[in-house]
């Protein structure tokens, strides 16, 4: 567990349209996780089947690949103590009907299949994620968290 630990958090094209984008950053924020890359972006389906390749062959992959190609998503790095495990505690669980309250998917969705948002699941994951969608690199600055969250 590091101080700088980073995770990739996407913005789905669900949580896009319904006007969520706000929310969704304001938790991370808020939380004290510093922002050290986003982007809005509409992905290929050859980018997608990347991201999602340890998927491939489970019956609902045509239909998730179909949904996350159906306009841009917000792609972000999020950087902080134990950003990876924290990140997916604040999105809830896969399936929104067994997400907590107080959650992202918990608070504002009901399908597995339109859940809103990403988070890696760990950090070897959050690693590629993030080389995948940032090959540029994130943004290099200090910010006044260091010292008052950790
Ligand atoms: P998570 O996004 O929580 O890491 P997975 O990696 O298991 O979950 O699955 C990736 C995404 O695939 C999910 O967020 C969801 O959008 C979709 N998905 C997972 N399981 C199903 C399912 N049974 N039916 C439809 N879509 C699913
Ligand atoms: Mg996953």
């Amino acid at each position: 567990m590091s101080t700088k630990e980073q995770t990739y958090i996407m913005v789905k094209p669900d949580g896009v349209q319904r006007g969520l984008v706000g929310d969704i950053i304001a938790r991370f924020e808020k939380r004290g996780f510093k922002l050290v890359a986003l982007k809005l972006v509409q992905a290929t389906t050859e980018h997608l089947e990347k991201h999602y390749a340890d998927l491939k062959g489970k019956p609902f992959f045509p239909g998730l690949i179909k949904y996350m190609a159906s306009g841009p998503v917000v792609a972000m790095v999020w950087e902080g103590l134990d950003a990876v495990k924290t990140g997916r505690v604040m999105l809830g669980a896969t399936n929104p009907l067994a997400s907590a309250p107080g959650t992202i998917r918990g608070d504002y969705a009901l399908a597995v299949g339109r859940n809103i948002c990403h988070g890696s699941d760990a950090v070897e994951s959050a690693q590629k994620e993030i080389a995948l969608w940032f090959p540029e690199g994130l943004v290099q600055y200090t910010n006044t968290l260091e010292g008052w969250v950790f």
